[in-house]
């Protein structure tokens, strides 16, 4: 493993990026600062991964270099968050953040209390030694890695190691975090970090974190490619279980989760309107939880959204229309009467929950029933000689269903069974 990865950022950063990286170095250089890559991006480097994701610190004060680099380059936005001593560049459809070296009190409670600080009690307030690991950016040491907590060894062996004993205590979301790294990178979590993660388990350590950063956590591990593995972990360490006691059955969990993989691709693969994919992931992962418990759970973690909210309220309602209408498979019109009301993440989480027939009986909606609108409007049924009213209301909600049943394709074979209902008074 080379200690010194300046090649490895030339090669793997667009031009852009790179550049980027070394005049804020020079830059902080110049104003008498030390600028240092860290976390993920020095991690994935070191080990031949591709991560464009730049998190810098500045050792003394991070604003000087971000007002010189706004200045030389034409950042779409700048977002600085001065409480946190944190700022957020973004350029070319990529991001970069700045902060003052600093110390926090991790778990944040809702917003930690910040205060500058060294290098090094910046880099001993991380969760893991690999994510510990920094790059120097200044021109004399440009490149040389930094290693002050172990972390190219673990790196080396294949190890998520806390960097003491009481850090899932202190930041609960550091389990999950702990399992997301182990199985993403085939890491083994080091012994005594993981007796330390079961310990805090039993405690009851994951309840009292912060809900709304335990929610991040989960929308990071729907996004990772090995999702499952991770779930299936945490089930077995019982991590679930410790936030509500009615996660139990995790054989039926995961098998609805697997098979809400393969429905989100087709569902991406039909182009459709975009869908929230990590609350169809949450909803799967909570089927086994009743909807008093799925009210608690969602609203410790601050799962809000008037969308995601109605999807949860009607979950329950749905499964049982969806009992019915596995009986009459065939009736359109109550496919799109069952449906029409939940949000598109519900149905793809009931689809992978029901059976084939229920399956595609929602396909069908999604991919046809959903858009189907009549051609006629009021105007052209005036002109017929009807009057607004009620009796026009229920000719367009005729024709609509004649159109769900897959019949009246033009507008003429509108107007012709719009006419045979008005002569049929
Ligand atoms: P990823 O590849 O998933 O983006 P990352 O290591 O970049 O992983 P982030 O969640 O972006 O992870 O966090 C950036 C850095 O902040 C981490 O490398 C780690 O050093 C630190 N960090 C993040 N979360 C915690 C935490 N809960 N406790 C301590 N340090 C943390």
């Amino acid at each position: 493993m080379p200690e010194n990865i300046l090649d490895t950022l030339r090669t793997n950063l667009p031009p852009l990026l790179f550049r980027i990286l070394v005049d804020t170095g020079r830059i902080a250089s110049t104003l008498g600062l030390k600028a240092y890559g860290v976390g993920g991006f020095v991690r994935d480097a070191l080990s031949g991964r591709k991560n464009l994701d730049l998190d810098v610190v500045i050792e003394g004060e991070c604003y000087p270099v971000v007002d010189a680099l706004s200045k030389r380059y034409p950042f779409k936005r700048v977002i600085r968050h001065e409480r946190f001593l944190t700022a957020e560049l973004y350029i070319d459809g990529h991001r970069m953040d700045i902060a003052t070296t600093r110390k926090e009190a991790y778990p944040a409670p809702s917003l930690p209390e910040v205060r500058p600080a060294t290098l090094m009690e910046d880099l001993l307030r991380r969760d893991f030694t690999i994510n510990t690991l920094a790059v120097c950016l200044d021109p004399e040491r440009l490149g040389r890695v930094v290693d002050l907590c172990g972390g190219l060894e673990d790196l080396r062996a294949g190890l998520v190691r806390v960097l003491h004993r009481d850090s899932f205590r202190e930041d609960p979301v550091r389990i999950p975090r702990a399992v997301r790294f182990a199985v993403r990178f085939d890491f083994s979590i080091e012994e005594e970090t993981h007796r330390l993660m079961l310990n805090a388990i039993r405690e009851g350590a994951p309840a009292r974190a912060s809900g709304r950063r335990m929610l991040d956590e989960l929308i990071n591990i729907f996004k990772e490619e090995k999702r499952l593995q991770i779930i299936e972990r945490l089930f077995k360490i019982g991590f679930f279980h410790t936030l509500n006691e009615e996660f139990n059955d995790n054989t039926h969990t995961l098998s609805i989760l697997r098979r809400t993989e393969t429905l989100l691709k087709w569902y991406r693969s039909t182009e459709r309107e975009k869908i929230e994919e990590w609350f169809v992931y949450f909803l799967s992962l909570t089927d086994g939880l009743s909807l008093q418990a799925l009210r608690e759970f969602s609203r410790w973690l601050n799962v809000g959204g008037k969308r995601r909210l109605l999807s949860m309220e009607r979950r329950d309602n749905a499964i049982d229309a969806l009992e019915s209408i596995e009986k009459e498979p065939y009736d359109r019109v109550k496919i799109y009467e069952t449906f029409s009301s939940c949000p598109l993440e519900l149905l793809v989480y009931l689809s992978a929950r029901g059976s084939s027939v229920a399956e595609s009986a929602i396909r069908l909606y999604i991919e046809e029933l959903k858009d189907v609108r009549p051609l006629l409007t009021g105007r052209e049924l005036k002109q017929l000689g009807l009057k607004e009213g009620p009796r026009m209301g229920e000719i367009l909600k005729c024709i609509f269903r004649e159109k769900l049943k897959g019949r009246l394709r033009t507008v003429e074979e509108e107007l012709s069974f719009a006419r045979s209902l008005l002569e049929k008074g």
